[in-house]
């Protein structure tokens, strides 16, 4: 069976929810070898391998760290140059972005980002994509060199199977050019105990309709162990800093369940939210137009709603 480089995002070992998303994607495709950057791959490797990998390869220099993404990408094209894998599986985030870029042009391969789906396919890899803030769904196939596929979070439910998680060092040797823009300093995100909003399954946001309380919608979203996002009126407002805005100049995300509070439903706020799996809307005004796509929709005043949401909930558990 033809190997899967996935890259393997992760927090000093701990691997994101993303990875095993990726991993799963992977096992359609071939068999999943995880690329592993860091020192930390001891607090890693169990996990990789209940989700399928068969080898873990581990790049460990310190120059992976100390310097931006460049060779990280260097490293990743020696190795895809050695192993030729049948494609190789990145996070559409920033970082796995830029890196999938970079390797792409290395190694003078197509690339896909955002994509939505992964199945294999007679000629490769057929993905689909998210397009155009989420505006155009896209089946799209790499037809020159090694699939290189961006897959953006949420886009499948990961699914354990065993797999070996076999350790292999990879010795790196990283080119003067890649390491000529350096880390100074880098400062760790306030905790706010919820999941990334990117990489949450569930996002409960708020907007003006919050009036700037956004207590209701925090509660909800912590009774569903959910992200909490918001419109850019109420960042624009000073309600919520700017990193939790969801839309077209905020993030996107497409979590299993999306949970739009007092917000209007603006097409610059759907580009963010519009590949959510389900959607629901409080909303006072029955004539709002985030109903026109949500899949449940509730009218009402959401100070009133939130809480009986939250008790339900919180009696179910
Ligand atoms: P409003 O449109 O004012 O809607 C508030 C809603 O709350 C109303 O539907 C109202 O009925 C309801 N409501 C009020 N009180 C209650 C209550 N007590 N209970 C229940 N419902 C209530 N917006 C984004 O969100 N993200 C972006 O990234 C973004 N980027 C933009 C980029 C550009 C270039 C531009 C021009 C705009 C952008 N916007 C973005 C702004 C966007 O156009 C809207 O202005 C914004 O999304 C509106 O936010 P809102 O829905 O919270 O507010």
């Amino acid at each position: 069976m033809s190997e899967v480089l996935v890259y393997v995002d992760h927090v000093d070992g701990a691997v994101t929810k993303p990875t095993t998303e990726l991993l799963t994607l992977a096992r359609r495709l071939g068999e999943p070898s995880a690329v592993f950057v860091g020192s930390a791959v001891d607090a890693a490797k169990e996990t990789l391998a209940s989700f399928g990998a068969e080898k873990i390869y581990v790049l460990d220099d310190a120059s992976l760290s100390e310097y931006l993404v460049a060779p990280k990408a260097e490293a990743l094209s020696a190795l895809v140059a050695e192993k030729s894998p049948a494609a190789v599986l990145l996070p559409a985030t920033t970082e796995g972005k830029e890196i999938g870029g970079r390797l792409a042009i290395r190694t003078d391969s197509g690339l896909i980002t955002d994509a939505v789906d992964v199945e294999a396919s007679g000629d490769g890899v057929a993905t689909t994509q998210s397009a155009f803030a989420g505006n155009f769904t896209v089946s799209a196939t790499v037809t020159k060199g090694t699939p290189i596929v961006a897959v953006k979070p949420n886009s499948v439910a990961p699914e354990q199977a065993a797999g070996a998680g076999a350790v292999e060092s990879v010795s790196v040797e990283i080119s003067a050019g890649a390491k000529s823009a350096k880390i100074t300093d880098s400062k760790p995100r306030e905790k706010t105990g919820r999941p990334e909003l990117t990489e949450a399954a569930i996002v409960v946001s708020g907007g003006r309709g919050t009036s700037g309380d956004f207590s209701q919608v925090e509660a909800f979203a912590d009774s569903l162990g959910a992200a909490v996002g918001a419109s850019r009126a109420a960042v624009d407002s000073g309600w919520m800093p700017h990193a939790f805005q969801v839309g077209q100049t905020g993030k996107t995300v497409s979590p299993q369940l999306y949970v739009a509070n007092g917000i209007s439903g603006a097409i610059q706020h759907r580009a963010g939210m519009q590949t959510s799996k389900t959607i629901v809307a409080v909303n006072k005004d029955d004539e709002a137009p985030i109903f026109e796509l949500v899949d449940f929709g509730v009218v009402g005043d959401l100070k009133a709603v939130l809480p009986q949401a939250t008790d339900e909930v919180t009696k179910r558990k």
